[in-house]
């Protein structure tokens, strides 16, 4: 029997609640057992349903970015994780992040959106307004410039780094990126 106290939980919670739970019937319970059969559909659909709400979201943010933008910078995940995360095993966000820029490339080709990639490093710790390298730890939200004084919210700042070398790569140079 799976139990799962839903009061005062998200959604999320609840569904590893059931995965676990689930999990743990599929490695007690006998082999062949309708327990375990049973245990094995809830792990099945959880999945199901996870892959297919991703695929929707994929889809949908997609769609959005390629009828919005004519021009569109990511940073490319694969070097990053070569550079800073090769410690780490891959994550299931990686593959979503994955599944994102091929569906953005793939609707891109029929649209007239330009879609680059770009070479992750510094792009958070750099300064965007003077190029000073800020050193940041990962709960540093705000990007902070003691050289030219520029304060701004760290994924902005990252943003506007991003879409510099995005404009880079296809021979566009930006005076001061912040002005974008
Ligand atoms: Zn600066």
């Amino acid at each position: 029997m799976i139990f799962c106290n839903g009061d005062n939980r998200n959604i999320g919670f609840l569904v590893s609640c059931f995965l676990n739970n689930s999990l743990d019937i599929i490695s007690k319970a006998v082999k062949g057992s309708p327990e375990r059969k049973k245990a094995i559909r809830v792990v099945q659909r959880v999945h199901e349903r996870i892959a297919n709400k991703r695929y929707d979201f994929i889809h949908q943010l997609s769609r959005l970015l390629v009828d919005d933008y004519s021009f569109i910078a990511f940073e490319d995940l694969n070097i990053k994780n070569m550079l800073q995360n090769h410690r780490l095993a891959k994550s299931i966000s990686d593959a979503a992040w994955n599944m994102l820029i091929s569906a953005i490339k793939y609707k891109a080709e029929s649209a007239s959106s330009l879609v680059v990639l770009v070479n992750p490093a510094n792009t958070s710790k750099m300064c965007s307004r003077c190029g000073l390298l800020v050193e940041k730890t990962l709960s540093d939200r705000t990007h902070k410039c003691n050289s030219c004084g520029l304060v701004l919210d760290r994924d902005h700042n990252a943003a506007i780094n991003i879409l510099r070398l995005g404009l880079q790569s296809v021979g566009i140079e930006t005076v001061e990126a912040h002005v974008l």
